[in-house]
């Protein structure tokens, strides 16, 4: 959405960029948004090519009290304008290897050991670093040799009255199907059935921010297609990633112009549908009394834009043992594939720092987000444990 007379030119915007606070060649949020907007539809060459520096964090959209769509604006213009070029110096090949999550997993998922054990050899993370642009002090997330489609395969969902869909994104698939073990755990416990999703692609994040925006816009139509079905046989379809959540509920018809107005209010996190059950006394959850974890809550940049934080804190807050402090509001400075790209690593480590120095005096023993780009992040730079809230509440339960 366009809506760039909105701006008040307050300037808030900028207060709250964390890209502005670490890289001078950012123009900052009202800049690169609404100002730079009225500039690019006179005359497109007015496109500027440090907008690739936005991380896309929406901060700038939390804090604009006019709500223009500024992240919404730079994004667009990125696609719109910047396809050879957001992008001059754009490294095609590492590109496309960090935006193809699918195929990447499905190649990597097989021979998941020597992968992992591969990725963490100096030798090969120099010529990454040299040759392909992927920084060699980055940690991969690793590959699972199981992925969750075929362990769910062998689960028997039957004899529920009820169900929900599950939309597990290529994370919980190829590096981390514990997550999604957690999740039908859960929703078996709350006495829902899971059903996958007909079928389901990567929702397209990474390869909207690497510039493929039309291979992203055929994969979100795989899976609003997906979910159509899903919505017309009566379920809700649920996610434990706030990023994919935003991208396939926000950013499809927001940036990709895909039309989901028809089922973007059944897609929701989990943590929200389970607390909005709870609280109409649908679903009761009983936790184990010897349940003991001091944690520290992360919201992602993302789940903030959404304000859906405080169902994740709320469901967590319920679980008896559980010691909870909720830090305050920073970008962990990952973006997704940004932080792994060798131009950009310092600038991702130096907006993380402080959410890392809060984690580190915390004294928690895990750190709760419901981002796996901020757990990838957090763990890599701080050496604590990050779990989705899904994770710990399943651990938690008496089931
Ligand atoms: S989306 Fe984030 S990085 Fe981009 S302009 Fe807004 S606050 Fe800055
Ligand atoms: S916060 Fe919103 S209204 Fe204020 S300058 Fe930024 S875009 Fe304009």
């Amino acid at each position: 959405m366009n809506n760039l007379e909105q701006c008040l030119k307050c300037n808030l915007c900028t207060l709250v960029c964390p890209m502005m606070e670490v890289n001078p060649a950012y123009p900052g949020p009202k800049k690169a948004g609404p100002d730079g907007e009225r500039y690019r539809l006179k005359d497109p060459a007015f496109f500027d090519y440090a907008l690739k520096y936005c991380l896309n964090c929406k901060r700038c959209e939390v804090a604009c009290p006019s709500d223009v769509h500024i992240g919404d604006m730079i994004q667009s213009a990125r696609i719109k304008y910047g396809s050879q070029a957001h992008i001059r110096g754009r490294n095609g090949l590492r590109d496309w290897a960090l935006a193809s999550t699918d195929l990447v997993g499905s190649v990597a998922s097989p021979i998941a050991p020597v992968v992992n054990g591969v990725l963490k050899m100096k030798p090969v993370k120099a010529v990454m670093h040299g040759v392909l642009g992927v920084h060699k002090n980055r940690t991969f997330p690793a590959y699972s040799s199981r992925k969750f489609s075929s362990w769910f395969r062998k689960q028997d969902q039957s004899g529920f009255d009820k169900y929900v869909s599950y939309f597990h994104g290529c994370y919980v698939n190829y590096n981390y199907p514990e997550l999604g073990k957690a999740f039908v755990k859960l929703m078996n416990a709350a006495g829902y059935g899971v059903h996958k999703l007909e079928k389901e692609k990567c929702c397209g994040v990474a390869l909207m921010s690497n510039g493929f925006a039309d291979k992203a816009r055929s994969q979100g139509e795989v899976n609003l297609a997906s979910m159509r079905k899903a919505v017309a046989a009566g379920e809700q379809v649920l996610t434990t990633s706030s990023t994919c959540t935003f991208t396939m509920r926000d950013e499809y018809a927001d940036v990709l112009g895909l039309r989901n107005e028809d089922v973007r209010d059944s897609l929701m996190l989990a943590t929200k549908w389970l607390y909005e059950k709870i609280s109409e006394g649908e679903v009761k959850l009983k936790f184990r009394k010897d349940f003991r974890m001091k944690v520290v809550y992360h919201t992602a940049c993302h789940m903030q834009k959404m304000g859906w934080q405080v169902y994740s804190i709320a469901m967590l807050q319920m679980i008896p043992g559980l010691e909870l402090t909720v830090l305050d509001q920073n970008c962990c400075g990952i973006a997704g594939t940004f932080g792994f790209k060798k131009e950009n690593y310092e600038w991702s480590q130096e907006i993380g720092g402080k959410l890392f120095s809060d984690i580190e005096s915390s004294g928690a023993d895990v750190v709760a987000t419901d981002c796996e780009t901020c757990k990838w992040q957090i763990e890599m730079s701080t050496g604590k444990t990050v779990l989705n809230p899904v994770e710990i509440l399943a651990e938690a339960l008496e089931y």
